[in-house]
């Protein structure tokens, strides 16, 4: 279904947003060297309920027989492009992990994204997650009304193709409010259909998930971890967005 939101729900998806963008200004100082995904697991869902929210991806149903997501965040190391699973893997210097997180206050949702490097990672690396962090800006300057879902996706993929890197088919972005996942879908990438035409009070989940090397994926054993198939790096960027009159609102950032 797709709705407006009114300047309450807007409120309230503000308020679901600030506890997700504190979290994840702070987790820098604990993605170290020697922690495991686990540790970073139990960190945020205890930010998220300290703050009186209830982590969102805790429970989501798998596809496919896989088990219910058993974790607060997905975190996803290396060439793991989205929904790795916390557990006991150690971070190494180098690597980069991303974090995706949500979480529903008043029962309104955020939903954001971001890739850290641990410790000291090569100039590949970084070029890769800053290039991924540009997409979305460079996306997001078409949420505006008059403007189309394709032309985010549109302007996703120029910026990151431009850099020489992939963009995920898969999985896209979404819209997002009272449920986690709502229309419109938000692709990454020009596909037939131009999308809805953004109006102030849609809110979308706009989430670039970039490659290094190829786009195709393949999905782990656990039924969610989803890598490279070419065992490239990927990086992921991640913001609750709302089209207002000028200036879209990203909810998840401050
Ligand atoms: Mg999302």
């Amino acid at each position: 279904m797709l709705y407006t939101k009114s300047k309450y729900e807007i409120e309230l998806m503000k308020a679901a947003g600030e506890i997700l963008a504190v979290l994840l200004n702070t987790l820098p100082e604990k993605i170290k060297p020697g922690v495991t995904t686990k540790e970073l697991d139990k960190f945020s869902e205890s930010v998220i309920m300290k703050n009186g929210a209830l982590p969102s991806f805790k429970g989501q149903p798998g596809f496919l027989g896989a088990p219910d997501f058993p974790a607060s965040v997905c975190a996803s190391v290396n060439d793991e492009i989205i929904h790795g699973i916390p557990g006991n893997r150690i971070l190494h210097d180098g690597d980069i992990v991303s974090i995706d997180v949500g979480c529903s206050y008043k029962g309104y949702q955020g939903d954001a994204a971001r890739t850290y490097v641990v410790g000291e990672c090569s100039e590949e690396a970084s070029r890769l997650v800053r290039v991924t962090r540009e997409c979305f800006f460079e996306g997001i300057k078409n949420a505006v009304p008059g403007k189309r879902v394709i032309d985010v996706s549109g302007a996703v993929q120029d910026h990151a193709e431009s850099n020489g890197y992939s963009v995920v088919r898969e999985f896209t972005g979404h819209g997002i409010g009272r449920e986690l996942h709502e229309d419109p879908e938000v692709p990454n990438y020009r596909t037939n259909r131009r999308g809805i035409m953004f109006i102030p009070g849609i809110a979308i989940a706009v989430e670039p998930m970039i490659c290094a090397g190829d786009f195709r994926t393949k999905t782990d054993r656990n039924g969610w971890t989803v890598r490279t198939a070419d065992g490239k790096l990927s990086a992921h960027y991640e913001n609750t967005v709302i089209v207002t009159d000028g200036e879209p609102i990203i909810t998840t950032l401050i």
